[in-house]
Order: structure tokens, then C-alpha cells, then sequence
């Protein structure tokens, strides 16, 4: 794009957000942040992201010192409860480097914030939020709930889901949070367990006492609401019926459990004239296998790219939504189906997962296959 005097408005300073102002800015492009949450805010929010190897090679130039607490992963389990066949994913398989890493939220968004102070391309505005956009032909207003506006070549909407005002919670699935000494697995061993009331994943944590696990674990609202109020002997024997006597033994539980609604859903059009989605303002994944950030940071380092290669930002912005169209139905099909596929207790549907797992198992390139895709997406 040309260096256009008006800047890029990205709406919203999540991680997407922040991503994409430090990609544009190492192109050379400036952009205004408008975020309505305090950074502290933003700290707060403890759920860990499992960001695949292919984000982590994005994410770390774009943090240079800012680099946040990690930890790494080296093999995923896949398994099914009550049910024979398993899958590994090893970072052995994969040159010997690690899988991917995991990082906290918060600890993420500190970290991005960090970096867009040290870029002269970048300002963040806090405190503020979009409440209106009106497009032009050469340019696009957003207007700020104080009242303000800001003129912009181009809206790009990093801005999360807003829950739909006839969205009911209690129909969707809900995830709740937390951590869980493990004894028995190595450290850098992450789980995903799949359960007929939802699945469940433990993924490496990073900590400074010693070896933790991070608790994602699906089911309806009424049980996941249920369970933080639990005292830890009676969760500790939950989460062991669920994860099986021979995983590991959960050795303890520690600090707050939190429960998080579940929203999935996708745009239709990623662009209209000149404004743009992202991350998930453009789709809201189930954490299933913790693909949402990675998806939201490839649209990211694509939208940098096309408004970098050309001229007119409606032309970049068409490139970007072609470019994304196969990586996003890959993984937005893949997350919808395999919650739905590993609940069903119909008995074909059960045995053919059973061989499925153990079949992926047995089979070393359709293992790397599967592990490619979630680790760099469809390329
Ligand atoms: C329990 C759980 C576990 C997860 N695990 C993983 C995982 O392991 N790996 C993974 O890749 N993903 C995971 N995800 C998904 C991941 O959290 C999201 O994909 C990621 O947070 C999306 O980032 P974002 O910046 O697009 O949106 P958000 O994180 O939602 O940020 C949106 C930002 O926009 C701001 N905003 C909202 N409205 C406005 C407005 N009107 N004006 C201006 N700003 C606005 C908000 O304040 C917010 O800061 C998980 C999600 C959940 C719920």
C-alpha cells in the first residue's frame, strides 16, 4: 500500500490486534490501536494459549526482548475415553524441535504491548471503544464512544466476538479453567482427551514452581458451573474418572477455577470496501485443539503481507480474504466436527474413531500430516 497519510485503524488491541500493528509496522506501515480494556485488564485473563511452532516462529521477532513466559511442548496424546486406540504427535517426528509453546493470555497481550511502545508506527489508544464506522470512497471514519472520530485508510476489525443479543449461554458449551499438578507425564506432554460430555485438554504450563498443567475441559453449562465450587478432593476425583488411571495421577489442583462460554461462529465476507476481520472478529473457534489464536495470527501475517504487496488496499484486501479461504474452512471444519464426533455414543461412529486413532497412530505420514496442519495451517 502506498504510505498513505492516513493511518490503519485496527478496533480491538488483543492479541490479534497487537499482532497485526507489529506486522504492519515491520512493513512499514502505520496503524492506530483502539482498545477499550486497561492493559491490567487484559493481564488478568490466565487462560493459556497453545500457539503451534508456526506462530511462535511469527510471534518471537515481533517481540524481540518483550518475550513473555513460555513453555514448551514436545508431544500431544490424543485419546478417547472408555476406548482402545491413541495417537501421539512427537516433536521427534518433526526435526527434534519442540511442537509449539504455550503462553497466558495476559502474559501474551503485556508482551505485544510491549513491543508496540518500542515502534514509532504504532500508537495505542486504551480506554476507548468503537462504537460506529461509516465508509467512504477513500477513506473510512470510526467513531469512539467519547465521542471522538478517526479518519482511516482502512477499519481492520480485530475487535473479538460480541455475544449476539438472542445468543442464549446455556445452549452453548462451556470450558472451564485451570491448574492441576500431574504426576507421572514429562514435562512438555500435553493431552487432549476426548469424553462424551466434551473434550479435555492439559497442556504444559509456564510456571516457576516446578512442572504444572494448564485444565481446558468442555461440557454443558450446568456441570461446568458446577465444578469450580467444588472442594479439591471431590474436582481431583472428576478430572481423574475423566482422564483414566493410566494417563497420570493428578496429583493437585491449585489456585481459581473459571468457566468461560463457548461461541463459535464465522463471517461469511472477511472484507467490505475498506474494512476488514480478523482473528476472531472473522471466526470464533471451540478451543478444541487450541486453534484459535494460531488461525487469527496467520490472517494477521497474510493481511500485513497483501497491504504491503500492493497499491490500492481494495485490492490487497480481496488478495487476503482468497489467500484465507482454505485454511480457514480447514480448521473452522475440523474444530466444529471432532467435539461432535467424539461425544456421539452410536456404536459404528464410536469403532470407527477407535480405528481412526488408532489407524493415525499406525501411520506415520498421516501423523505428520495432521500435526502439520495444526502447527502452520493449510499452505
Ligand atoms: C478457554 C479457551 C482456551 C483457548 N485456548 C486456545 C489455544 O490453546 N490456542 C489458540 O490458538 N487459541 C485458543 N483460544 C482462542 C483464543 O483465545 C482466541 O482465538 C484469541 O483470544 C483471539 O484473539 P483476538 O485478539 O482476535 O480476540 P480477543 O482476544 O477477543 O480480543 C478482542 C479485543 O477487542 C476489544 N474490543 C471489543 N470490542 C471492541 C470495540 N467495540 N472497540 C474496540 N475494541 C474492542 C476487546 O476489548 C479485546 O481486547 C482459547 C479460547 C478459550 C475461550
Amino acid at each position: 500500500m502506498k504510505n498513505n497519510a492516513l493511518p490503519l485503524a485496527i478496533v480491538g488491541g488483543g492479541p490479534t490486534g497487537l499482532a497485526c500493528a507489529l506486522l504492519l509496522a515491520r512493513r512499514g506501515l502505520a496503524s492506530v490501536v483502539i482498545e477499550p480494556r486497561a492493559l491490567a485488564d487484559a493481564q488478568n485473563d490466565r487462560r493459556l494459549l497453545a500457539l503451534a511452532r508456526g506462530s511462535w516462529d511469527a510471534l518471537r521477532p515481533l517481540l524481540g526482548a518483550a518475550a513473555p513466559p513460555t513453555a514448551a511442548i514436545t508431544e500431544v496424546h490424543v485419546s478417547s475415553a472408555g476406548e482402545f486406540g491413541v495417537t501421539r504427535l512427537a516433536a521427534s517426528d518433526h526435526g527434534g524441535e519442540p511442537l509449539g509453546a504455550t503462553v497466558h493470555y495476559g502474559d501474551l497481550v503485556a508482551a505485544l504491548d510491549r513491543a508496540t511502545i518500542a515502534s514509532t508506527q504504532i500508537e495505542v489508544a486504551r480506554g476507548r471503544r468503537v462504537v460506529g464506522m461509516a465508509q467512504k470512497p477513500e477513506r473510512v471514519t470510526i467513531t469512539l464512544d467519547d465521542g471522538g472520530t478517526v479518519d482511516a485508510a482502512l477499519a481492520i476489525h480485530a475487535d473479538g466476538t460480541a455475544s449476539a443479543a438472542d445468543e442464549d449461554d446455556a445452549a452453548l458449551p462451556w470450558a472451564l479453567i485451570g491448574e492441576v499438578v500431574l504426576a507421572g507425564p514429562p514435562a512438555g506432554m500435553a493431552f487432549e482427551r476426548f469424553t462424551r460430555d466434551g473434550p479435555l485438554a492439559l497442556l504444559p504450563a509456564p510456571s516457576d514452581r516446578g512442572a504444572l498443567w494448564s485444565l481446558v475441559w468442555c461440557s454443558d453449562r450446568a456441570t461446568v458451573q458446577r465444578r469450580p465450587a467444588l472442594g479439591a478432593g471431590e474436582f481431583t476425583a472428576e478430572l481423574q474418572a475423566a482422564l483414566g488411571p493410566r494417563l497420570a495421577r493428578v496429583a493437585s489442583v491449585v489456585g481459581p477455577r473459571s468457566a468461560y462460554p463457548l461461541r463459535s461462529r464465522a463471517r461469511e465476507a472477511l472484507v467490505e470496501h475498506r474494512a476488514v476481520w480478523l482473528g476472531n472478529a472473522a471466526q470464533t473457534l471451540h478451543p478444541v485443539a487450541g486453534q484459535g489464536f494460531n488461525l487469527g495470527l496467520r490472517d494477521a501475517v497474510v493481511l500485513a503481507d497483501e497491504l504491503a504487496a500492493h497499491a490500492d488496499a481494495p485490492a490487497a484486501l480481496h488478495a487476503y480474504a482468497q489467500r484465507r479461504r482454505a485454511d480457514r474452512a480447514a480448521i473452522t471444519t475440523v474444530t466444529r466436527w471432532l467435539p461432535q464426533v467424539f461425544a456421539t455414543r452410536a456404536a459404528p461412529i464410536a469403532a470407527a474413531r477407535m480405528l481412526g486413532l488408532a489407524a493415525l497412530d499406525l501411520l506415520p505420514p498421516a501423523r505428520r500430516g495432521l500435526a502439520e496442519l495444526l502447527m502452520f495451517g493449510v499452505r
